[in-house]
Order: C-alpha cells, then sequence, then structure tokens
C-alpha cells in the first residue's frame, strides 16, 4: 500500500526562490502520475521532494499513513530513474543492476536472481555482460528501470527518462513503460515536459506553471474540462484556439460578440453556464478539431476566413487563418482532408456545443464539466 500525499507542499530554495508554492497532491496506490508543464515550473523539485533529495520547505508529504518529511530518501522505499540514467560505466549490465543490493550487503547469489528475474521481464538478458558504452540508447534506458526495479520499490519516480531518446523510440518506450506499470502494479511518477506524452501515459496528470498545480484530474477531464486558460492552451496540438469577447442576454438567447461576430450559445452550454451573461469579458476556446469546412453551406456558426497557411499531414489537413479577436493566429482541422487554397477565403462552421469559456480576468472556465464518460480518449 503507497497512497501518497502532499499537503501544501512548498520549496523555496537557499536564493529565497520558492520554486514549488504549496501544491495538494493525492495519489492513490497503483496509479500513473504524470507531472508536466513548461520548463522551469517546478517538476523535477517536486518529484525530488517525493524522493527525499530535496528538503521539504513547507507543508506535508505522507506515504500511506507516515509523515515522511524528515525520513532519508533510503528509507522511503522510493525508487528514482533520471534523464541521464546514470549507469556506472565500467560495470556491465549485471552489476549496474546489481550495485545497490551489493551496498546492502544482499548475498551474491540472492543479487543475481532477482537481477535475472527482472532482466527477464525487460528482455535484457541477452545483454548482461555488455558495458553501457555498448548498449543502445533504449537498452540503457531499460537498465536504468531494470536497476530501479530490483529493489522492489512502493513507488517509482522517473524524471524526463525519455528525452534523450529520437522520436521513434520514444514512441516505443512509453509504451514499454505503460506495460511496465501495469505489470508491476506500483505506483509511478512521471515527469515530462511532453504534453503527448504525459497524455498517452499518465492515469491522472498534474499540468502545472510556475510552481503550481493548475488541474489535477484524468487525461479526458483535461481535454474536454479544462479549468482554465493555461490547461486549455497547454493541453492539444495545434493549441485550442482563443477568441476574446463578451457574453450577453439576448430575449431568446445567450450570445457571445466578438467584432462584428454574433454566435448564439447552444443550451447544452448555457445550461454549463456558472456565470451570469453581463457583458463581462470573456474568451471563447474551441479546439481545431470543433472547426469544419463548410464549403457552400449557410448556418449560424458558420463564418469567413482568409486562409494564411495550408498543412497536409496525409490523415488530416491544418488551416491557419486570423481570426477578429483571436489571441493568436488560429487554426482548423480538417478530417477527411481536403484542398485548401492559401490566401482565399472559405467558409468553417464552429461547433458552439464544443466550446469552452473562461472569464477574461480570472482566465478561469465558466462552465461547469461536462460528462466525459462516452467521449473518444
Ligand atoms: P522543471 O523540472 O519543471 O523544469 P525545476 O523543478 O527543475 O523545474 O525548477 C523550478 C525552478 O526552480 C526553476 O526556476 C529553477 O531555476 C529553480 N531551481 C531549481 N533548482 C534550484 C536551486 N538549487 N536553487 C535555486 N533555484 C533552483
Amino acid at each position: 500500500m503507497a497512497d501518497l500525499k502532499l499537503n501544501k507542499v512548498a520549496k523555496v530554495y537557499e536564493d529565497g526562490y520558492k520554486a514549488v508554492k504549496n501544491i495538494d497532491l493525492d495519489i492513490k496506490d497503483k496509479e500513473f502520475i504524470v507531472l508536466v508543464g513548461p520548463s522551469g515550473c517546478g517538476k523535477s523539485t517536486t518529484l525530488r521532494m517525493i524522493a527525499g533529495l530535496e528538503s521539504i520547505s513547507e507543508g506535508e508529504m505522507y506515504i500511506g499513513n507516515q509523515l515522511v518529511n524528515n525520513v532519508s530518501a533510503k528509507d522511503r522505499d522510493i525508487a528514482m530513474v533520471f534523464q541521464s540514467y546514470a549507469l556506472y560505466p565500467h560495470m556491465n549490465v549485471r552489476d549496474n543492476m546489481a550495485f545497490a543490493m551489493k551496498m546492502q550487503g544482499v548475498s551474491k547469489e540472492a543479487r543475481y536472481q532477482r537481477v535475472n528475474e527482472v532482466a527477464k521481464v525487460l528482455q535484457l538478458e541477452e545483454l548482461m555482460d555488455k558495458k553501457p558504452g555498448a548498449l543502445s540508447g533504449g537498452q540503457r534506458q531499460r537498465v536504468a528501470l531494470g536497476r530501479a526495479m530490483v529493489r522492489n520499490p512502493k513507488v517509482f519516480l522517473l524524471d524526463e527518462p525519455l528525452s534523450n531518446l529520437d522520436a521513434k523510440l520514444r514512441v516505443t518506450m512509453r509504451s514499454e513503460i505503460v506495460n511496465l506499470h501495469r505489470e508491476l502494479e506500483t505506483t509511478f511518477i512521471y515527469v515530462t515536459h511532453d504534453q503527448t506524452e504525459a497524455m498517452t501515459m499518465g492515469t491522472r496528470i498534474a499540468v502545472m506553471s510556475v510552481g503550481n498545480v493548475e488541474q489535477f484530474d484524468t487525461p479526458a477531464n483535461l481535454y474536454y474540462n479544462p479549468a482554465n486558460i493555461f490547461v486549455a492552451e497547454f493541453i492539444g496540438s495545434p493549441q485550442m484556439n482563443m477568441i476574446t469577447g463578451r457574453l450577453w442576454k439576448q430575449p431568446e438567447s445567450i450570445e457571445f460578440h466578438s467584432g462584428d461576430l454574433r454566435l448564439a450559445l447552444p443550451e447544452a452550454i448555457v445550461k454549463r453556464l456558472t456565470a451570469e451573461p453581463v457583458g463581462q469579458e470573456v474568451v471563447l476556446g474551441i479546439r481545431p478539431e470543433n472547426i469544419n469546412f463548410a464549403g457552400e453551406l449557410e448556418g449560424p456558426n458558420v463564418v469567413e476566413i482568409v486562409t494564411k497557411n495550408v498543412e497536409q499531414v496525409g490523415s488530416d489537413t491544418f488551416v491557419y487563418y486570423d481570426f477578429e479577436g483571436a489571441t493568436r493566429i488560429n487554426s482548423a482541422r480538417f478530417n477527411p482532408p481536403r484542398h485548401v487554397p492559401i490566401g482565399e477565403t472559405i467558409r468553417v462552421e464552429l461547433e458552439m456545443e464544443n466550446i469552452h469559456l473562461f472569464d477574461k480576468a480570472s482566465e478561469q472556465s465558466i462552465l461547469s464539466p461536462r460528462d466525459v464518460d462516452g467521449l473518444a480518449q
């Protein structure tokens, strides 16, 4: 049993910089948690505090029911796999994996037996006599995982373990690590700056920005129910389109106005509104795949755009364009792909039932979460 709880945990470095600001994380036994966010947001610091490699400045951390703020790294039953692998170059794979047990005084026979068990799971048996220098990046990564596994830890911590691998190998190793998690039935906490990696691996994901946890949720909820603009823009590629405007109550409906644009909110969105529409500034978010090619179709949600750039990626067509009120270049994703000329006016339809709405000032969502059961993901 290894539930892990962070209660208002903060890290203030010696120079006075508060790298982690009073975060709460409640991690259940056997979860695969990902900490994701841009560089410098405090992911590694959080992971290192969990490992015991960095002291906790404020707040409490519990493993099970035990307060572990002052428990040393080696007594926490936690194993960490680093980005750099940190393998000993002069030792072969077998000895690299057995090293920690040797330090603990485990007999040679018991050490090698355990190493062999782990080598089997990770398919490293053929490589046991090789030195790290003779291994590929993916194999080194597996040895680093194996070295953590031999200790049978309650919690695995992985700090950007795939960032040194090329794109193709990263995808392979991603599913290997997910499979490993399934086999080991142990808690994994995984740090990455890559939102795709986070979304494909985590059972729950903590999205961080400058020392804060912005949202701690399932991949589906992060995608369909982002709590604020930061999460909405961080998750998804190309980014969610953002259009600034105001919400007004009309006799028959509630409308979003931005310049000449007038869009009525569908009933499903109106039901989820948590703010009165009194002309306040809001940001309407809509994902590229919720903007469809309209051709000659007429309709209340059909708008004209002038294409600036078009990317054909085989399965989809990405169209980039300026949009009045948009905070940056907008994009649309057409599936199936279609021929779209550059520099011409085309008509697109906005799927209004799939929009997001945020308060401009607080940047928080003003829609209650939708039910994500039954949605793809
Ligand atoms: P991430 O893993 O998200 O890239 P880190 O946790 O490594 O971020 O760092 C968070 C912030 O804390 C960064 O601004 C970084 O410069 C700062 N930081 C990290 N280590 C130290 C340190 N030892 N002393 C002072 N500041 C640090």
